[in-house]
C-alpha cells in the first residue's frame, strides 16, 4: 500500500508518499516540509491569516514535489490522507480540498486524519512499537499524555488546563526578550545559567490527576523579571535554567504517575512497557534526559523518534492512513469537514468497531 499524506494544520506545509508492505514494514518514499516561521517570526507567533495564504501557494507545488522525489506518479498512489483536524481552520481547509480535489479527480479514496492521531502512531513507523505504549505530545499547540492502545483506540489520561508547554515556552521567551520560537532560545540561554536561583511554582505536582498546568509558570517568571529589571544576560540565563528546572520536576511527577498507572493497568500484558515523545518540545535536552532517567527507573522503553518526526510532518498522517487502511477502516466521504478542534478520544468513539 502507498498513500501520499498532506499535513496543514499549523505552520508547516508538508507532504509525503510512504508505504507500507504486507508484514507492516514502512518505506518512506519521501518526505517534504516547508516551514512558514519567517513569516511568523516578526509576529511571536503563528498568525492564522498568514499561514493559510502561505499553505495556498505551496501546497500544490509541494506535493509535485513529493511525488516526483518518490519517483512515483499519481496512478501509482493507493489512497490520499489529508489532516483535517484539529489545528487552524484556514490551513485544515486548504489541505483537505486539496486531499478531496485529488481524490476526486483520481478516483481513490480519501482519509481525513486526526493530526494527534498521526503524532500517536509515529513511533510505529520510526521504531516499530508494538500495541499498547504512552506517548507524551508536547508542542506550540498540544500538551497530552495519551494511551494508544490499537489503532482509533486512544484514551487521553491528561492535559494541559491552561497552556501548552510549548506555549510556555515561547511566552517565556518574549517576556525575556529572546528570539522566537521560544524553546530552543530559551534552552541555549539556560546553558549559562543557575537552576536553583529562583524556585518557580510545579504546578499540580502531587495531584492525582495526570494533568498539566503551565501558565502560574509564565507568571512567575514575569514576577521575577520585573523584580530584577534590567535583565542582564546573566539574569536572562538564570530565569531560563531555572524556568527549564520547574518544568522537568513537574514532568518528572506527572508522567511518573503515568508510567505507574501503565504498569497497574497492563501488568505483564505489555512485554515491553515503552513511552514515546513527539512535538517540538521533545528537542529540548533537558526533557529528554528526564523522561529518559523516569524510564529507567519504571522499566520502560524511552522512544524519541527523530526530530523531524515529532514536528509536523506529513509522513506521520500517511502512515496514519496507512495504518488504518491495513485495519480495515473505511475511506471518509468527500464531503467530510475539517475540524478546528478534535479531540483524539471523541475521534476513537467515532471509530468504535474498528482497529481492533
Ligand atoms: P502543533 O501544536 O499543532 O502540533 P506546533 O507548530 O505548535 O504544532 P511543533 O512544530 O511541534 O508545534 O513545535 C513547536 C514548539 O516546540 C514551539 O513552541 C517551540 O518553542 C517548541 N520547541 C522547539 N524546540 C524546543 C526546545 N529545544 N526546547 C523547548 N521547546 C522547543
Ligand atoms: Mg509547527
Ligand atoms: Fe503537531
Amino acid at each position: 500500500l502507498r498513500i501520499l499524506g498532506i499535513e496543514t494544520s499549523c505552520d508547516e506545509t508538508a507532504a509525503a508518499v510512504v508505504e507500507r508492505d504486507a508484514d507492516g514494514q514502512p518505506t518512506v518514499r519521501s518526505d517534504v516540509v516547508l516551514s512558514q516561521l519567517e513569516e511568523h517570526s516578526a509576529y511571536g507567533g503563528v498568525v492564522p491569516e498568514i499561514a493559510a495564504r502561505a499553505h495556498v501557494e505551496a501546497l500544490d507545488s509541494l506535493i509535485d514535489e513529493a511525488l516526483k522525489r518518490a519517483n512515483v506518479s499519481l496512478s501509482d498512489i493507493d489512497a490520499i490522507a489529508a489532516t483535517s483536524g484539529p489545528g487552524l481552520i484556514g490551513g485544515l481547509l486548504v489541505g483537505l480540498m486539496t486531499g478531496k480535489a485529488i481524490a476526486k479527480a483520481s478516483g481513490k479514496p480519501l482519509f481525513a486524519i486526526n493530526h494527534l492521531e498521526g503524532h500517536a502512531l509515529t513511533a510505529r513507523l520510526s521504531d516499530g512499537l508494538k500495541f499498547p505504549y504512552l506517548m507524551l505530545l508536547v508542542s506550540g499547540g498540544h500538551t497530552q499524555l495519551i494511551l494508544v492502545r490499537g489503532v482509533g483506540e486512544y484514551e487521553r489520561w491528561g492535559t494541559t488546563i491552561d497552556d501548552a508547554l510549548g506555549e510556555a515556552f515561547d511566552k517565556t521567551a518574549k517576556l525575556l526578550g529572546l528570539p522566537y520560537p521560544g524553546g530552543p532560545a530559551v534552552e541555549r540561554a539556560a546553558k549559562d545559567g543557575n537552576p536553583d536561583r529562583f524556585a518557580f511554582p510545579r504546578p499540580l505536582v502531587g495531584e492525582s490527576k495526570l494533568n498539566f498546568s503551565f501558565s502560574g509558570l509564565k507568571t512567575a517568571v514575569r514576577q521575577a523579571a520585573t523584580e530584577i529589571a534590567p535583565l542582564t544576560d546573566q539574569d536572562v540565563a538564570d530565569i531560563c535554567a531555572s524556568f527549564q528546572k520547574a518544568v522537568s520536576r513537574t514532568l518528572k511527577d506527572r508522567i511518573g504517575r503515568g508510567l505507574e498507572r501503565f504498569k497497574m493497568q497492563f501488568g505483564n500484558e505489555a512485554d515491553q512497557p515503552a513511552l514515546v515523545v513527539a512535538g517540538g518540545v521533545a528537542a529540548n535536552l533537558e526533557l529528554r534526559e528526564t523522561l529518559q532517567t523516569l524510564c529507567d527507573k519504571y522499566g520502560f522503553r524511552f522512544v524519541a523518534p527523530p526530530i523531524r518526526l515529532c514536528t509536523d510532518n506529513a509522513v506521520m498522517i500517511a502512515w496514519a492512513g496507512l495504518e488504518r487502511m491495513a485495519n480495515g477502516v473505511s475511506p471518509d466521504d468527500l464531503d467530510v469537514q475539517p475540524r478546528s478542534r478534535w479531540p483524539l478520544d471523541a475521534n476513537a468513539e467515532t471509530l468504535l468497531g474498528f482497529g481492533k
